[in-house]
């Protein structure tokens, strides 16, 4: 398990309770939205508004400890920082994978006279269990 405190640290943030529960449900989920992380950490924190949530997640995107994925026609999707990989998302149930980008990383991100520092690629289609419910 990652330990969050030791993360937030790292990235210049003192550790809140607020903070660690954000960040514990985003890493269980994967990628969460900011409606859905509220609905998590509600729960264990009843107190938290979404106000309070929403600048704790800005604050963490400036500071590098999670990355928002923005979605075609949706909500964004939160991520803790991870390697630069591909998003395969989808457009029947909503899910969102993670996919490495592994030997063809050099070809999909060497683009002349351009220095790439980050990348997302988002890719939509069927799921693996959505295709078998056709
Ligand atoms: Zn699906
Ligand atoms: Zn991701």
């Amino acid at each position: 398990m990652t330990d969050y405190i030791e993360l937030l640290k790292k990235n210049d943030l003192k550790a809140t309770i607020q903070r660690t529960g954000i960040l514990k449900s985003i890493d269980n989920a994967g990628h969460f939205s900011i409606d859905e992380i509220y609905e998590d950490v509600k729960e264990h924190y009843p107190t938290l508004s979404l106000a309070t949530i929403y600048k704790n997640i800005i604050l963490m995107i400036q500071q590098g400890v999670i990355v928002e994925v923005p979605i075609n026609g949706e909500k964004s999707k939160y991520e803790l920082k991870k390697d630069d990989h591909i998003h395969l998302i989808c457009k029947s149930c909503g899910k969102i994978k993670d996919k490495e980008i592994t030997k063809e990383k050099e070809q999909i991100l060497s683009i002349e006279n351009f220095q790439i520092t980050n990348a997302q690629i988002n890719l939509y289609g069927i799921c693996k269990e959505c295709q078998s419910k056709i």
